[in-house]
């Protein structure tokens, strides 16, 4: 990757890694400039579709959770 700063040639001097996503700090050769990048993996249309479904089911269970809930506040208040 080149220097964001000047253009000229960069190294990496830490890798990080964890769990879906990889941090490197890279130093220009050049200029001695520092930054980070992230790499995170692409999700696929089928991971993408996946997670719109867990999202959507979980949003239903949310509202019964709501409404049986504001159920039980009133059986309490009356
Ligand atoms: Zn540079």
């Amino acid at each position: 990757m080149n220097c964001i700063k000047c253009g000229g040639k960069s190294t990496v001097v830490e890798t990080r890694l964890s769990p879906g996503e990889t941090r490197r700090r890279r130093q220009c050769v050049e200029c001695g400039y520092r930054w980070t990048t992230y790499e995170m993996a692409e999700l696929t249309i089928s991971q993408v579709r996946t997670l719109r479904k867990l999202h959507d089911e979980f949003t239903d269970i949310r509202k019964i959770m709501d409404r049986a809930i504001d159920r039980i506040d009133s059986a309490i208040v009356s």
